[in-house]
């Protein structure tokens, strides 16, 4: 085999909690993940000019070490030894610096590809172990589907699967630091904790009321402040047929969870509609 290609999917967050943050400034969560049908595809070819050569539709991204694909592909290169040359090209859909972890689903892709290309022999356990070492949401994105996550973010377990749904993604042109996010957050009292086992409970029920009843993200208190536009989108999406709405990570984009497609697609109308630019996408679940 001499290339291979493979799509990287983004993520959601059903729910997101915080815990507590930790004496080594880590914050200690507890988050449903749910992989969505929003792809970045990596192509992986073998090169007769050595070392890593990687490139992307976007220009403004790193191509060198500060990209996690870079990262991802000499971390398994420098362990195995690989000395052949290695193009890969990156062609990004998933929004950048956008609470959908597109870094590290393509990082996490990129090891699944390498596994093949260069027949490592690799469990998804063993690269999960080795894409740790470079985020804490790598080892979710080569899991994929619906799993709660805690700790760091590296303990993974799997939990019931999300019930069929249609989701509407809508982000708006703002950056948002997620290191801002998690200094300004206060915890205390009167901090909304979402309740994530009762969320559980509802995926086991395949209750898709109850769950969008319950959505939460304690960092929308942060966001949400800072980018009111959030709330004016979770507002839209609501008022035109979501059953639940919510910040997705720690911003900008926000996410709406249909029972209906057409819902969802005139939802999606009424977004683009909003007196700020949106980039808004149907989709569904990535199981
Ligand atoms: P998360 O949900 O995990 O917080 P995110 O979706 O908010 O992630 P990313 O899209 O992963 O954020 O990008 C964050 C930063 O990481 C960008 O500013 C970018 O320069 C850098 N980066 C490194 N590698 C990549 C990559 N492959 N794709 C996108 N950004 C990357």
């Amino acid at each position: 085999m001499d290339s291979i290609w493979i799509n990287a999917p983004a993520k959601i967050n059903i729910g997101l909690d915080v815990l507590r943050r930790r004496e080594d400034g880590y914050h200690e969560v507890k988050m449903i993940m749910q992989s969505i049908r929003l792809f970045d595809r990596l192509t992986l070819k073998k090169s007769e000019t050595p070392g890593i050569h990687l490139s992307s539709n976007l220009h403004f991204l790193p191509t060198n070490e500060n990209n996690l694909v870079y990262q991802s592909a000499k971390l398994l290169r420098d362990e195995f030894g690989i000395d052949e040359g290695l193009d890969i090209f990156l062609d990004k859909r998933i929004p950048v610096a956008a609470g959908m972890a597109g870094g590290s689903t393509d990082a996490a892709s990129c090891m699944l590809a390498m596994n093949e290309l260069y027949d490592l022999g690799l469990n998804k356990r063993q690269l999960m172990k080795r894409g740790v070492t470079l985020g804490a949401d790598i080892p979710y994105c080569i899991l994929k589907g619906t799993a709660l996550s805690e700790g760091i973010g590296e303990k993974l377990s799997t939990i019931p699967k999300m019930p069929d749904c249609y989701i509407l993604i809508a982000k708006p042109r703002i950056h948002v630091s997620t290191k801002f996010v998690y200094t300004n957050l206060v915890l205390d009292e009167n901090s909304p904790h979402p309740d994530i086992d009762a969320m559980i409970l509802a995926m086991k029920n395949r209750d898709l009321n109850d769950l969008c009843a319950r959505l939460g993200n304690i960092l929308e208190t942060v966001t949400i402040p800072a980018h009111p536009e959030i709330d004016v989108i979770k507002q839209c999406m609501i008022e035109h047929g979501a059953l639940g709405s919510l910040m997705s990570g720690s911003g900008p984009t926000v996410f709406g969870v249909f029972d209906d497609p057409d819902k969802a697609a005139f939802a999606k109308e009424k977004c683009r509609e909003l007196p700020f630019k949106c980039f808004v996408f149907t989709t569904d679940l990535y199981r």
